[in-house]
């Protein structure tokens, strides 16, 4: 059976997802395809891709975080936001995967097998990887559909959101979703970041929010929903929350939304306020 599950949105809009929840995006133009993240590295992206175009594939991460980025190393040139390079230098990246694939066989047993076919493939990845800096601003032209960038800093300092007007949809990775962490590794502000989802959410031209950890999407308005459900978070009512890979003193601010179901974000003390 195939390791990775392929759907299409239409449009030349892939999804490619993993047994462990999380999904890599293709984007197709005319001359070239946009693959927004490499996934945990168990399975063959760079293969994956190529069953489904035979273009030439630019790679970029949507933020460096162990599942979208770990299959890095099947390709020649990766981008990653500005804000996440620091990642590359002094081995913090290599100990985040040990500290991911720690915790994942810890609860998730199973995941043995898949560890022993990362270690395969990352011994046989055909590269080392070279890293570009994406800023806000910068366009990846694919022929006949461009692809622009936003930086949105929140749930890591160098998480980007891509812009496809041609599908009028944003490919967020993690920047923006019903269940936010933002307690891994950046300290912005809540008020900071709900600013910042509100440029967002000025945008025009915008109908669909795709996410990594979720095959349905949401509507593009969900993004202007969660920067005022940020500014409604009540220290009073938070919960904390034993989180993975956390101290265990993450808080947790919850409603239930009548249009999004249950809506969370999950911070660190100190996080909230302007
Ligand atoms: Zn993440």
């Amino acid at each position: 059976m195939a390791y990775f599950k392929a759907h299409s949105f239409g449009g030349g809009v892939y999804m490619l997802y993993e047994p462990l929840g999380v999904g890599s995006h293709l984007i197709i133009g005319n001359k070239k395809a946009l693959l927004i993240d490499t996934g945990f590295g168990f399975g063959d992206i760079a293969a994956a891709v190529r069953e489904i175009t035979e273009k030439p594939v630019i790679v970029a991460n949507s933020h460096i975080h162990p599942d979208h980025s770990m299959g890095n190393n099947q390709f020649e040139r990766v981008f990653v936001g500005a804000g996440d390079m620091y990642k590359l230098e002094g081995g913090i990246l290599e100990d985040e995967y040990k500290k991911m694939l720690g915790f994942s066989t810890k609860y998730l047993p199973p995941l043995g097998l898949l560890i022993k076919h990362y270690k395969k493939i990352q011994k046989s990845a055909l590269y080392k990887t070279e890293y570009s800096a994406l800023t806000t601003g910068d366009k990846i032209e694919l022929g006949g559909r461009t692809v622009e960038i936003l930086e949105m800093p929140g749930h890591t300092k160098g998480s980007v959101v891509f812009l496809d007007r041609t599908a009028k949809t944003v490919f967020a990775g993690d920047a923006v979703n019903r269940g936010m962490f933002l307690y891994l590794d950046s300290s912005v502000k809540l008020a900071r970041y709900a600013d910042r989802l509100d440029k967002l959410a000025g945008l025009a031209g915008f109908d669909i929010l795709r996410t990594s950890h979720s095959k349905q999407g949401a509507p593009f308005a969900f993004v202007g929903y969660y920067a005022d459900f940020l500014r409604r978070v009540d220290l009073s009512k938070c919960k904390s929350s034993p989180m993975p890979l956390s101290d265990g003193k993450v808080l947790r601010y919850s409603e239930k939304s009548r249009d999004y179901g249950t809506v969370s974000v999950f911070f660190n003390r100190g996080q909230e306020g302007k």
